[in-house]
């Protein structure tokens, strides 16, 4: 899932701190010539490389350094034609999602880095993870011999894929989750009528993440798989026929969903009145199962979710996948070996 970047003024609260130690390197001159700008999904790292790219190339910024919004430079940006913001990225017709050697390349030797309507070119290379090795090679030599005004925003969530020597020579800014009550206090002007606080849980409280949801059937989906889920446990529902209900839902999106219901079984087998739930709405209905549960069989069996979560990006067939682990629920559930 991908970072949304609203059209925001400011930097919401829990990136201020990063916002205003930029804008600090700036008024003294000092801002560096590539950023990494790592952390989790939806905490805002994109929000942060956009604000900062609409900053340098507004020509009108505030004392805060925040964009206008009015000149012509905004306005570039807003409609995605600014001359001087270049966003490299895998090639979305192309048959890999790698980015290749060729968009690095001609980049650095067209006129491709000379900022042409003001001092600053901004250049995202975004998810910067996904340049092959010759991609993030062809970099580090421009990242060696630096042009003036440029600024390299590099994006990812896996920081650990890059080579060690491009990471090197960027000033990292590391993102993490907001406190709850931040994330909280901003989502609460954005979601009409939605549950917040729940959507934050589902999105490990990753404020972005928990926006994207909220516009989405997903929880609608969550809602009746959850349901399968208990009925399965239940005896009540068959978990083949369950597992055909769940059809097309991707293995990333059905695994965590079962994975944070099992780990809140055994949270509630083990303390019925666990304090902390990733399924708050879903407490009651998770207790009265976790009232009959074996214990060990519930820790075997999130084990087994787990594995299969972590191995994912190879799936088997996600039917086969859903109707073993449905089949082995009903077994955990009912105690039968
Ligand atoms: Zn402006």
């Amino acid at each position: 899932m991908t970072d949304q970047t609203p059209n925001l003024p400011a930097a919401p609260p829990w990136l201020e701190t990063h916002w205003g130690a930029l804008q600090r390197a700036r008024d003294a001159g000092r801002l560096p010539h590539a950023l990494l700008i790592a952390g989790p999904a939806g905490v805002g790292k994109r929000l942060l490389a956009d604000l900062l790219a609409r900053s340098l190339l507004c020509h009108e910024a505030g004392a805060d350094g925040l964009p206008c919004g009015r000149c012509q430079d905004c306005h570039l940006v807003g409609v995605g034609n600014h001359p001087d913001l270049v966003r490299v990225g895998p090639d979305p017709e192309g048959k890999s999602d790698e980015i290749k050697v060729g968009s690095i390349r001609e980049l650095v030797e067209s006129e491709g880095l000379t900022p042409t309507r003001g001092p600053h070119k901004v250049v995202f290379i975004d998810p910067a993870d996904r340049m092959n090795p010759s991609a993030a090679n062809a970099l580090l030599k421009t990242l060696e011999e630096p042009a003036a005004g440029t600024l390299f925003c590099l994006v990812t969530e896996r920081a650990y894929l890059l080579p060690a020597t491009v990471r090197s020579r960027c000033q990292r800014i590391a993102l993490g989750l907001p406190d709850e009550a931040q994330a909280l206090g901003w989502l609460a002007g954005r979601l009409k009528g939605s549950d917040a606080q729940l959507l934050l849980r589902l999105a490990h409280g990753a404020p972005l993440r928990a926006l994207a949801l909220a516009d989405t059937d997903l929880l609608a989906r969550r809602e009746a798989a959850c349901a399968g889920f208990l009925a399965v446990g239940q005896g009540t529902r068959d978990p083949v026929a369950e597992a055909q209900a769940w059809g097309d839902l991707a293995p990333r999106v059905s695994l965590e969903w079962l994975g944070g219901w099992v780990s809140d079984l055994v949270r509630l087998a083990t303390d019925g009145g666990a304090p902390y739930l990733g399924n708050p709405d879903k407490r009651d209905a998770l207790a009265r199962l976790a009232a009959g549960l074996d214990l060990e069989a519930g820790h075997r069996y999130l084990q087994r979710v787990l594995r299969a979560r972590a191995s994912q990006d190879n799936p088997l067939n996600p039917q086969l996948l859903h109707e073993a682990l449905l089949i082995d629920w009903a077994r955990v559930a009912r105690k039968v070996n």
